[in-house]
C-alpha cells in the first residue's frame, strides 16, 4: 500500500483513538440507545429468502436498514419492494435499483444481469417503479453509523480486498460503516495503522456468529447477500447490530432455494442465475 498510505493511516488512528470517539450516543437518532438493527443487503428480489431471514430472527430487531440491490436477479421485486416498505426500512439505493427502476440503462451491465434487469422493469408495478427511483444514494448516517451501498465515495465500487478498503477505512465518519454489493459476508478493519479482513463462516448449527466491536477499530462490514450469496454458502445472509452491547451478529438462514428457482424458471430468467443460488455463488 505504500509509504503515503500508512503515514496517512497514522494520523486518522490516532484521531479515532481519542478519549470519547468512539461513544455512539454521541451522535444518536431519537432513541437510538439500545437499538437493534437488522441489516440487509443485496435481496435481489428473491422474497423466499427475506421471509425465511424475517422470520428466523422475529422479535430481535427494533429498526431494518436496506443497504441497496432490492431488486434484480430474482423472481420477485414487487413483493420484495412491498416487504421493505412494510417493514419502513431505512434503504438506499444499488445499481441493479438503478438498472431495474430505468434511472440507469444497465448497458455497463453483463447480458445475463441485463436481461434480468429489463424483465424486473416490466415487471414493477408503476409506484414501486417510483419508489425505487427515489431511493437515497448512500452514504446515509443512522443511529451512529453509516450506509453505503458499494463505497462511501462511490456507490459502485466493489470493495474485495484490504487494498481497495483502505481509502473507505481511513475516511469513515463513523468507527462502524456497513456496505454490501460483494454479497460477500464479512468485511474489514483498521486498527494499529493495519489493515484487517474479517471473514465469517456460522456453522449449519448456530445461524449466527458475533463479532464484538473493539474501541480504537474501525470496521467497515458487510452483512452479505440476502438473495443471492456468492461466498459458497447457499443461505441467505444478513446482520443484526446491537451497538449498545457492541456486537455485530452476521447470520445465515436456510430457505426453500428450489422455490425460487421454479418461479425464475417460470419467467424464463438466465439458466445461470437460476443455478448460482443452490451453490452460493
Ligand atoms: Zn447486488
Amino acid at each position: 500500500m505504500g509509504g503515503r498510505a500508512s503515514g496517512t493511516a497514522l494520523g486518522i488512528v490516532s484521531f479515532y483513538a481519542m478519549p470519547g470517539a468512539f461513544d455512539y450516543n454521541s451522535h444518536p437518532p431519537s432513541g437510538a440507545f439500545g437499538m437493534r438493527y437488522l441489516i440487509l443487503s443485496d435481496i435481489h428480489a428473491n422474497v423466499t429468502a427475506l421471509d425465511a431471514a424475517l422470520a428466523a430472527v422475529r422479535g430481535r430487531w427494533d429498526k431494518a436498514v436496506c443497504l441497496g440491490d432490492i431488486v434484480g436477479y430474482g423472481p420477485d421485486p414487487n413483493e420484495v419492494i412491498d416487504r421493505i416498505r412494510g417493514l419502513d426500512a431505512l434503504t438506499i439505493r444499488g445499481n441493479h435499483d438503478k438498472a431495474s427502476s430505468g434511472l440507469e440503462n444497465a448497458e455497463d451491465f453483463n447480458p445475463v444481469a441485463r436481461h434480468a434487469a429489463l424483465w424486473t422493469r416490466e415487471q414493477l408495478r408503476p409506484e414501486n417503479r417510483e419508489w425505487l427511483e427515489r431511493l437515497p444514494v448512500g452514504p446515509v448516517t443512522i443511529g451512529g453509523f453509516s450506509i453505503v451501498h458499494g463505497a462511501a465515495r462511490d456507490e459502485d465500487e466493489y470493495v474485495f480486498a484490504p487494498a481497495q478498503a483502505l481509502d473507505g477505512l481511513l475516511d469513515a465518519a463513523f468507527p462502524l460503516t456497513f456496505f454490501g454489493h460483494t454479497h460477500l459476508q464479512g468485511g474489514f478493519t483498521l486498527r494499529d495503522d493495519k489493515v484487517g479482513a474479517l471473514h465469517f463462516k456460522p456453522p449449519e448449527s448456530t445461524m449466527f456468529s458475533r463479532l464484538t466491536i473493539e474501541e480504537g477499530t474501525t470496521y467497515l462490514l458487510n452483512p452479505g447477500s440476502v438473495g443471492q450469496p456468492r461466498d459458497g454458502d447457499a443461505r441467505a445472509a444478513f446482520a443484526i447490530a446491537e451497538l449498545d452491547e457492541r456486537v455485530v451478529e452476521f447470520w445465515r438462514v436456510p430457505y426453500q432455494v428450489d422455490s425460487v428457482q421454479a418461479r425464475m424458471a417460470r419467467a424464463g430468467l438466465p439458466q445461470s442465475l437460476i443455478s448460482r443460488l443452490a451453490s452460493g455463488r
